[in-house]
């Protein structure tokens, strides 16, 4: 770590590709006693921990040659990358079922809900399905416009499929929700959205 990062405090440098962002923007992955790479979402567990930014091309081109400089920081058993990329699907696939189950009274589930919703004024998180179809994207994406002229903030982030959305909704298929992300609600949606957008790069 360079001096400059060490003064900054909140950045962190990426374990496979060496970018400095800002730790909250990073995954934080502890390292137990047998040399295991375990991810941490709240960045809270206790141990040494190393950051990896999940960044779609980083993730691309990730291999265990790429995880082999952490030797020089810690026992570290290789290969590893084929079971700590499944850690990784696996812990992001709970904690998005655990969110989005404690949303379910408060979400805007489906079209209807969210074009109704999206009347509203106040900052939406849009959560679409990669198969919601292109007349309701198109939709979604000229309601959305229209929102974003008259100032108001909407963010969209895709997921795999209706089917995965509905399961996290206890339904069949769900091809849209809105997730409010006003006032106190903002700091868990921002959190859905990033851990939507890697469940999607781990997954790619
Ligand atoms: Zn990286």
């Amino acid at each position: 770590m360079t001096e400059s990062i060490e003064l900054h405090g909140k950045l962190r440098t990426c374990l496979a590709c060496r970018a400095s962002l800002p730790k909250p923007s990073m995954l934080r992955l502890v390292v137990d006693d047998e040399g295991q790479l375990w991810p941490d979402l709240a960045q809270k567990l206790p141990g040494r921990g190393t950051y990896f930014c999940m960044q779609e091309t980083c993730l691309q081109g990730m291999n265990d040659k790429r995880l082999q400089p952490l030797k020089a920081k810690f026992v570290v058993s290789l290969p590893q990358w084929a079971v700590l990329k499944e850690r990784i699907e696996s812990v992001l696939e709970k904690q998005l079922q655990q969110m989005f189950t404690r949303m379910r009274s408060t979400a805007h589930v489906g079209r209807d809900a969210v074009m109704h919703r999206l009347w509203n004024n106040t900052p939406l998180l849009l959560v679409m399905a990669a198969d919601a179809g292109d007349a309701l994207i198109r939709q979604i994406d000229d309601a959305v416009a229209k929102r974003q002229q008259a100032g108001q903030k909407t963010k969209t982030v895709r997921v795999s499929s209706k089917l995965w959305l509905g399961e996290k909704f206890g339904r069949e298929n769900v091809a849209i929700a809105g997730i409010d992300a006003s006032g106190p609600a903002a700091a868990t949606a921002n959190k859905l959205d990033q851990y939507c957008v890697w469940h999607r790069h781990i997954k790619a």
